[in-house]
């Protein structure tokens, strides 16, 4: 039962938190995922801690992308196995993409977690943990590079929420249309990914569902010319603003 009153001011922020120490305490979020969660909370708060127009267009584009890829592939990290496992697993059967576990700080014990909470959650399958089909891609260092046969190395799109830019950067270099979720705009991965979506992924993954479910019926000419009108970097300077745009007026009511 969570000790935090409802009609906390910062509720829904420290639900969330819960939700994160909760995985720490069962092994599937590393010290540094607590850290990493602190620094998407500050980017949360400049932002407004809302959905903004600028990250529902990010996700059309991801969603459009998403259903036009052949081979999509969703890594998993602890945060998100902690965040929103449930969520993750629906969205990858709504576009039939495969899930794959794959950590910044590897480790054994911590991988089967996740994958046990991911079974748990509906996933049938899922990637990450099989010596026999782990390769490497090439350009990030040893502990890194690992990744399945099946899924990420073969994949043409791979959704990479709350990742790091070296792996963000490994993944392009192989040729790898990137999806992330980033709460940060000023982040190496938001720079580098294809489409970032500038927004918690505890509120982002439920439109992303909807999103797909929606454009599902689009034929590759629409879902191609959604792609086309998107521009990341514009998208993420829009960001900026915004951010810039709620200190100003913050300053002024000061
Ligand atoms: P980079 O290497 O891309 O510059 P970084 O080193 O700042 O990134 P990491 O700590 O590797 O970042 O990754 C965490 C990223 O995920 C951060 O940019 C943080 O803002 C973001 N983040 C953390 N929690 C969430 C969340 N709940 N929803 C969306 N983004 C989040």
């Amino acid at each position: 039962m969570s000790l935090i009153p409802k009609s906390h001011p910062r509720a829904k922020s420290l639900f969330i938190r819960e939700k994160l120490v909760k995985g720490f305490e069962n092994g599937l979020v590393a010290k540094e995922g607590l850290l990493a969660q602190g620094r998407g909370e500050a980017f949360d708060y400049l932002l407004g801690e809302k959905t903004s127009r600028l990250a529902k267009n990010a996700i059309r584009a991801a969603a459009a992308q998403l259903l036009l890829a052949e081979r999509p592939v969703i890594s998993v990290n602890g945060n998100i196995a902690a965040l929103c496992p449930k969520e993750i697993v629906k969205l990858s059967k709504q576009i039939k993409a495969k899930l794959e576990v794959n950590l910044f700080y590897a480790n054994k014990t911590r991988k089967q977690a996740i994958i046990k909470m991911l079974k748990k959650s509906g996933a049938k399958e899922v990637l990450g943990s099989n010596p026999k089909t782990s390769t490497k891609l090439d350009g990030i260092d040893s502990a890194r590079r690992i990744v399945d046969k099946n899924g990420i190395f073969a994949a043409d799109v791979v959704v990479v929420p709350l990742e790091d830019g070296d792996r963000t950067m490994a993944l392009r270099n192989a040729g790898k249309i990137v999806i992330t979720f980033d709460l940060n705009p000023l982040s190496r991965t938001s720079h580098t990914a294809n489409i970032t979506i500038v927004d918690n992924v505890t509120r982002g993954i439920d439109l992303l569902i909807e999103e797909c479910k929606k454009l599902s019926k689009r034929n590759k000419d629409s879902l191609q010319k959604i792609i086309y009108n998107f521009d990341n970097k514009k998208n993420l300077a829009e960001n900026v603003i915004q951010i810039k745009n709620n200190l100003t007026r913050r300053a002024r009511i000061a």
